[in-house]
């Protein structure tokens, strides 16, 4: 029996728009622009790992230089076309900034910039991790980003929009990628399995697009690399990553809220027996944890339970630091059965509306709070002033506020819709540290059961932000 099977990563690698999916808003825009003529001179792509950047990058750069574009798609079948699916197309200049950082690499390619395409239309540089160049790699870029030949367009990659400095960001159209839900991730994979006469479950699917963190190219990898003889199985991968049962998690957590020390102490016993790998149980402690948080409804618990994300999350940030990462599971463990979770004894007492907070930045949207918690708080209206909410903003972010005075809004019930016109704007208005500020200012304006949602409407047509910011 062979076991040569080909390589699913790129063998389902998007090469049109119909299959990237997901990134509905961005590809619009695009699109529009592209069928328009309106094609800018640089782009920044921003996203979390595996959220399509460099597919759509490259799929930017070969309709650009499409002789014959079809329904908005490259052709695949004209001589530029064929050339950079074949990797041929001299005139589309890839370059990894993780491992090209230096001040030289940036200047041999302003200088092969100066000259003309060999035969592309355009001459397109595509920097992925764009973030990772040095001080005088930048300052390098800017330079031709300031006085660019007009034969030549560049295409950014970036997922740290915030160590690329803002010289460079203001210069660049700039797209943020979503994190793709973990259905969705699951029903792209299910696709594969069935092409693919591959045996599989739902519940392995949904395993592996966690374990992926919803990176849909690392979710195929890891698919790859759990099947066996034709099939996949949760168990399967569960015993290949030595992950523990959910009860056992559940038991930790018990484990905790109870401050039953001796009962830590022999789950730890179990625990270091499994060989499990410390970061892998913790993320599945914090999943749990934040499944939890949607359905628990004793605020004391809840409360607690806050606690114990937060200090689980800071310590798998250590985790890549640590040389024996059991010991910092095993401490950490410990030190929370041992009272460190009495909420009384917090040392950030939560908002008085804190249940109605969205708990997790990340928590897909698609999760709905229930409804104990809109109960406990009663719904706070009160008369909302946007230029009172700009002034506070303000004093927090001035370059937010100044985008907000640009932006129209209008208040349904307890929405604020925020409605720009310009897509940068738009873009910088969603950025995760704008976006946090919008959200604590409304707050603390008009309480916690207010939303708001961002719209871009451009000549006519209006792009719902797929994110309704729920907290
Ligand atoms: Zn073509």
């Amino acid at each position: 029996m062979s076991l040569s099977y080909k390589n699913l990563a790129n063998t389902y690698r998007p090469h049109d728009w119909e299959s990237v999916v997901w990134q509905e808003y961005t590809k619009t825009i695009l699109r529009n622009a592209l069928t328009s003529g309106r094609v800018g001179t640089a782009y920044i792509f921003h996203g979390t790992r595996g959220t399509g950047k460099t597919t759509s990058a490259r799929i930017l750069a070969e309709w650009i230089n499409c002789l014959s574009l079809r329904d908005g798609n490259p052709c695949h079948e004209c001589t530029n076309c064929i050339a950079f699916e074949n990797n041929a197309l001299l005139d589309v200049i890839e370059i990894d900034a993780a491992s090209n950082t230096g001040v030289d690499n940036i200047r041999d390619l302003i200088d092969s910039a100066r000259f003309q395409p060999n035969q592309g239309k355009y001459k397109i540089y595509i920097i992925d991790e764009v973030h990772m160049l040095s001080k005088g790699a930048f300052n390098a870029l800017l330079k031709i980003l300031e006085e660019p030949p007009s034969h030549v367009k560049f295409i950014l990659a970036t997922t740290e929009i915030e160590k690329v400095p803002e010289t460079i960001r203001s210069r660049t159209q700039r797209f943020d990628f979503r994190r793709i839900a973990q259905e969705d991730i699951a029903d792209q994979l299910e696709k594969i399995c069935t092409s693919e006469w591959i045996q599989v479950d739902r519940s392995a699917l949904m395993l592996i697009a966690r374990l992926a963190k919803w990176a849909l190219r690392d979710a195929i990898t890891l698919l790859e690399q759990n099947r066996v003889n034709d099939a996949i199985t949760r168990e399967h991968i569960m015993h290949t990553l030595s992950m523990v049962d959910e009860a056992i998690l559940k038991n930790v957590i018990q484990g905790i809220l109870s401050g039953d020390f001796g009962r830590m102490k022999d789950l730890l016993v179990k625990l270091s027996h499994t060989h499990i790998q410390v970061r892998i149980f913790v993320e599945e402690l914090l999943f749990l944890l934040r499944d939890d948080l949607y359905s628990e409804t004793d605020m004391t618990i809840w409360k607690q339970k806050v606690q114990i994300f937060d200090v689980l999350t800071e310590m798998y940030g250590k985790i890549k630091y640590t040389p024996d990462t059991f010991l910092l599971l095993e401490m950490t463990l410990l030190k929370l059965t041992a009272g460190g979770v009495n909420p009384s004894e917090q040392k950030v007492a939560p908002p008085p509306q804190a249940p109605e907070r969205k708990p997790i930045s990340e928590a897909p949207p698609e999760v709905q709070k229930p409804e104990t918690f809109t109960e406990t708080v009663s719904p706070e209206k009160k008369d909302f002033s946007f230029s009172q909410f700009v002034a506070r903003i303000r004093e927090r972010k001035p370059a937010l506020a100044l985008d907000l005075k640009e932006t129209g809004f209008r208040v349904e019930n307890t929405t604020l819709i925020l409605i720009s016109t310009s897509e940068l704007r738009h873009g910088r208005l969603m950025t995760p540290e704008h976006r946090a500020i919008i959200q604590d200012t409304l707050r603390e304006f008009v309480g916690g059961t207010w939303k708001y949602q961002t719209l871009l409407e451009i000549e006519g047509n209006t792009l719902k932000d797929a994110v309704d910011e729920v907290f």
